[in-house]
């Protein structure tokens, strides 16, 4: 499968890590769009918040889970925003599941201007 995050989680293409264990990888948006703007992935491909089931929520569990750790880590530590966009309407551009944790500053109170 020719998967970009599949790719960054295997280590074969860069990335700038800020935390990693065996199921999760997060590391920084190479757009950030805030101070912190830190992308947080299950390493196993998930294709989207749709393909999410009870065979694989538990990488989900674990993520928000270690949010509050990654995103101080990212540089967050005042609160943060966590988003996941799905399929065409959500614009996700790349489709393995992946959480947007943002801060390090005071984020727009609308999330859809
Ligand atoms: P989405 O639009 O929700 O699918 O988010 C995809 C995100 O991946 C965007 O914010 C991109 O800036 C980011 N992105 C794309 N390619 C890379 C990459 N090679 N390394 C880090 N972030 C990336």
């Amino acid at each position: 499968m020719d998967c970009l995050f599949c790719g960054i989680a295997a280590g074969d293409i860069p990335s700038t890590k800020v935390y990693e264990d065996e199921l999760i990888l997060a590391f920084r948006d190479i757009a950030p769009e805030a101070p912190c703007h830190v992308l947080v992935i299950p390493k196993a491909h998930i294709g989207s918040a749709d393909e999410i089931t009870p065979e694989n929520s538990a990488v989900v569990a674990h993520i928000f889970e270690l949010a509050p750790k990654i995103a101080r880590l990212g540089g967050a530590d005042n609160g943060y925003r966590i988003v996941t966009n799905c399929g065409e309407d959500g614009c996700q551009s790349v489709k393995h599941l992946h959480f947007h944790i943002l801060g390090g500053k005071k984020l727009p109170e609308h999330i859809v201007s």
